[in-house]
């Protein structure tokens, strides 16, 4: 509130420069909002609100606040009755969930490292704490099962990177189905754009696969440069993820055929190519031994698979002809398959698990789908030195969210704000937007270069958010011919346009694609692209979290040394800033206590005005409207795009006994 009224004061002190002074007001809410959470942390208090925003700063170390006594202390209670705790938070979601019958979602956001998983593994085990008060055996099944999900979907979906032991390389939704009692009865779970890096695949059950235990001796392993982690027992996990399997009853075949993927993916990945002819460049398979272990994993003949990795089926002027790989070709073919299979299990995987876990077959008896509170542990904006399709990607899921963040609670127009629509246009518009522009030239037969790409861009956009070298000569921080920058409500982040055609045409050679499905795939309808794909699964996400309540946990994560008492400054005000919660921040100065959106307010209030009672045919707002003036309160509330906002308790009390007294 002092902070607000800082705030608020130097803006109508210094009108003259609003701009400066709108800047200012902002880095210093940010010192502010970065000595508050220091100050916290310092006290091993790892949680603090942000406005109605719980932040949780990655404590590195087990900090016992997550016991019994902490359940008990949050449950039921009022979110500010007790000190900022993310307890608080699933609780206040879980009330609204089972009060009043209505979806939430818990948005859990942040880079890598900060520990969205954790947060995730958090809430649900708080969830599974405060139900099912009357033990019913059902029930207590569904929980293990959703719990044990995440143990599967960890082991083959995670994978040790730089910035953290236990990366989550695909970012997921799940959503938690209740009865009317407000038990579990089952979920749901998506993925989106599971990273197709293969660093972390396990390297347990070895000898029957024809595998080694060295991991170094596999070339996608060796990628990552450390497959052994002091922080990871692949023993135990390994009989975690066992156990879990039983559980969600994997038929002891699956499992089996799981790790021979596994195996042979870690075969493909050492496939050698000799040059069998210098002239027209052309290659073979260097280890016959070995591609005939990687056949019998595969359930495939190791001729058809050597004539797969080696040279490809096209159609040449009405003729079909084979054409031998060049050996750049056949690298890039054994890699674009070793990525396929690994995608391909994932899917398989999580559609299993969503199978096991649909409320209808949960056993719980249960018909319909109950209220549904949903979990989204997805990564946070990326800027990192090399920026390329994988964090234009993720940055664009981040304005999405963004948005989605405004206008389910700011948009009203006292308050300025930083709309990021333009930028998601940017990205997403249909024909003119990067996406499109990008799908348009993965379209053009012939050979179209990235750089091709990037001219194209150039020409078609025209917003300010966007930049390259061709269009601004002088910036220096575009450092390359072939980069480009897009000025994101985070921060400006420059991209790399090598790769990009590849990476969004995504393509597995027909032929691989024939052998592993041991039929022709007739099809002259072109895939979609993986950016539009991911375009697609992102939009549906927004719409799908826009019909729920929203709570929001912003992940920080204090320094790069995972160390557990070191607070970068630095790092963290980036972060703070980047989280979008000035936005959020904005809310606070202006000092609201309450909104609702106009059909519920309307229907809770509507019989205290007789304007409105019993029933109100015309507008929403207006009708809101007349309520508020038949009470006087014109001058306490502000009314939004699909949202009206009070400003003082007071008010709130009055609505509330004016109420009554029908
Ligand atoms: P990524 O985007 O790479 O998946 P993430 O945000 O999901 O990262 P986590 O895997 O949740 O990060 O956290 C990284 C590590 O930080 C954990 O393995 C754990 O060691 C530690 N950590 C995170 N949160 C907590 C916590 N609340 N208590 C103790 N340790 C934690
Ligand atoms: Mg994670």
């Amino acid at each position: 509130m002092q902070i607000g009224t800082l705030c608020n004061s130097m803006q109508i002190g210094i009108l003259c420069n609003s701009m400066q002074i709108g800047t200012l007001c902002n880095s210093i809410q940010i010192a502010i909002d970065c000595i508050l959470i220091y100050s916290r942390y310092e006290k091993n208090r790892i949680y603090t609100y942000i406005g109605e925003v719980v932040v949780s700063v990655n404590p590195y170390k087990t900090v016992d606040i997550y016991n019994q006594t902490y359940v008990d202390h949050y449950k039921g209670r009022e979110i500010y009755e007790r000190p900022p705790h993310i307890f608080a938070l699933a609780d206040s979601a879980y009330k609204t969930m089972k009060r009043k019958s209505r979806d939430t979602c818990i948005v859990i956001s942040g880079e890598s490292g900060s520990g969205k998983t954790e947060a995730s593994k958090i809430i649900m085990r708080y969830i599974s704490a405060v139900t099912n008060v009357s033990g019913r055996k059902e029930v207590e099944r569904v929980k293990d099962v959703l719990i044990k999900s995440n143990v599967i979907l960890e082991a083959f979906g995670n994978a040790k990177t730089n910035r953290n032991d236990n990366s989550s390389r695909f970012g997921k939704y799940m959503d938690i189905n209740f009865d009317f009692k407000g038990d579990p009865i089952g979920g749901h779970i998506n993925n989106y754009l599971l990273e197709k890096l293969l660093s972390g695949s396990p390297d347990q059950k070895l000898e029957e696969m024809k595998l080694s235990r060295n991991p170094d001796e596999y070339h996608f392993i060796r990628q990552g440069g450390s497959p052994k982690c002091s922080t990871i027992n692949d023993q135990s996990d390994y009989k975690a993820v066992m156990g879990a399997m039983k559980t969600l009853n994997f038929a002891f075949k699956h499992a089996e055929t799981l790790w021979k993927i596994v195996a042979a993916v870690l075969h493909m990945g050492n496939m050698e190519y000799d040059t069998v002819d210098e002239v027209h460049d052309t290659v073979g398979v260097r280890d016959a031994h070995s591609l005939k272990n990687l056949a019998g994993l595969l359930s495939v003949g190791p001729e058809d698979l050597k004539k797969a990795l080696t040279s490809r089926v096209i159609a040449a002027g009405g003729n079909i002809v084979n054409k031998e790989f060049t050996k750049s070709e056949a690298f890039y073919a054994r890699d674009a398959f070793a990525k396929a299979i690994y995608d391909r299990m994932f899917s398989w995987i999580v559609t299993r698990i969503n199978e096991v876990i649909d409320p209808k077959e949960s056993g719980t008896g249960y018909i319909g789908k109950g209220t549904v509170i949903g979990v989204l542990d997805i990564y946070g904006f990326e800027i990192f030195e090399n920026n390329s399709f994988e964090q234009l990607c993720i940055n664009y899921c981040n304005e999405k969210l963004q948005q989605l963040f405004i206008e389910l609670g700011i948009a009203w127009v006292h308050v300025e704000y930083f709309n990021n629509k333009i930028i998601c246009d940017l990205i997403e518009q249909p024909h003119k937007g990067i996406l499109a522009i990008l799908d348009e030239a993965c379209l053009n037969v012939g050979k179209v270069t990235d750089e091709m790409f990037l001219t194209a861009m150039t020409q078609k956009l025209k917003s300010d958010r966007f930049t390259c070298r061709a269009l601004s000569p002088a910036d220096k921080t575009l450092e390359h011919n072939r980069d480009f920058r897009i000025r994101h409500y985070a921060g400006d982040v420059s991209y790399s346009v090598v790769g990009f055609i590849d990476k969004n045409k995504d393509t597995l050679f027909q032929d691989l694609k024939r052998l592993l499905y041991n039929r022709y795939i007739h099809t002259t309808k072109r895939p979609l692209t993986a950016g539009t794909n991911f375009k697609n699964s992102i939009v549906a996400l927004v719409d799908h979290l826009a019909t729920k309540e929203p709570h929001y946990v912003r992940c920080v994560k204090p320094n790069d040394i995972k160390s557990p008492s070191n607070f970068d400054e630095v790092r963290v005000k980036h972060q703070v800033m980047y989280l979008g919660l000035l936005e959020n921040v904005r809310v606070r100065r202006a000092g609201f206590v309450y909104r609702a959106k106009y059909s519920r307010f309307l229907d809770r209030y509507k019989l205290i005005c007789k304007s409105t009672w019993p029933n109100f045919h015309g507008n929403q707002v207006d009708g809101v409207k007349l309520i508020i003036k038949s009470q006087g309160f014109e001058k306490d509330v502000a009314y939004g795009k699909s949202k009206i906002f009070i400003r003082s308790p007071q008010t709130l009390f009055s609505l509330e006994e004016a109420r009554d007294k029908y």
